[in-house]
């Protein structure tokens, strides 16, 4: 198959950037160069072949490439794990310019550990602990914190957030919760509905988690520290009005499109 007909396979399967799909399904599986997979070529291989049939059944190119990119670092993936978005960078920045010297900070609901291990990538002076609920996604939070070399600075917790009870305290604590409402979960993408749904929805009103983190996690902030949490663009009121009720001070952060995406609360 060529770069071509690659990209109008996947176009009449209905992906969304099918040439950009097409390229790295070439790249990953041919193991060549970004330029020599666009001067063409017939591709021969069977892995590159069922590769692009998945992809035409809508699989998430993450998981069939097993591995994505985050904050300029490439994080292993398997279907257990949320798929790290770029929306997430805003979160991830925010920790690793206002965490203190020689911080700590927990991750609450870590899932591929790509925010933690970032942090820890960007901050050599920094810990963490990162806390997830399925084994199978912890492990491979696990592996990326080797993959990166930050395993002796990251504290990997198997734990469900309600229950925790950390040793000690944090300056920053954040999370990327699930936070799609049920409502919301009718309208995704196929892509989006091959990822586990655990990790996108609290399958209610999409603000359980931040009932929950700002009920439970004050105590376990430094003073001076903060709760940073990644929200819907719809939920910032909702969630300064939880954050304001545990009685700490938030402001609500834009990503790159103008849309509320992060709500930092201070102690
Ligand atoms: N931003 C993700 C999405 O809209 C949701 C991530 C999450 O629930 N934490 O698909």
């Amino acid at each position: 198959m060529t770069l071509h007909e690659i990209t109008a396979r996947l176009s009449a399967a209905g992906v969304d950037s099918p040439r950009f799909d097409a390229l790295e399904l070439i790249v990953h599986f041919e193991k060549i160069s970004r330029a020599a997979a666009l001067t063409g070529g017939n591709f021969e291989n069977p892995d590159l072949d069922r590769a692009v049939q998945r992809r035409c059944e809508r699989e998430p190119l993450a998981y069939i490439l097993g591995q994505w990119d985050f904050m300029g670092h490439t994080f292993r993936l398997s279907p257990e794990c949320l798929i790290p978005r770029s929306d997430t960078e805003l979160l991830c920045s925010l920790l690793i310019r206002s965490l203190p010297a020689g911080g700590r900070f927990a991750d609450l609901c870590t899932g591929s550990g790509c925010i933690a291990v970032s942090a820890l990538l960007a901050r050599v002076d920094a810990a963490g602990a990162a806390v997830e609920l399925y084994p199978g996604t912890l492990t491979v939070a696990e592996e990326n914190a080797r993959l990166h070399g930050v395993q002796d600075r990251l504290a990997l917790i198997y734990a469900d957030i309600r229950t925790w009870e950390p040793e000690g305290t944090f300056d920053w604590i954040v999370s990327n919760p699930p936070y799609v409402t049920m409502e919301e979960m009718e309208s995704i993408s196929p892509e989006v509905s091959l990822e586990p749904a655990r990790a996108l929805t609290d399958g209610g009103d999409g603000l359980t988690f931040y009932r929950c983190i700002f009920d439970r996690y004050p105590k376990y902030l430094r003073d001076g520290g903060a709760i940073a949490v990644e929200i819907g663009w719809q939920q910032a009121d909702a969630v300064c009005e939880i954050a304001r009720a545990a009685g700490m001070e938030p402001t609500v952060l834009q990503d790159l499109e103008g849309r509320d995406r992060v709500v930092c609360a201070r102690k």
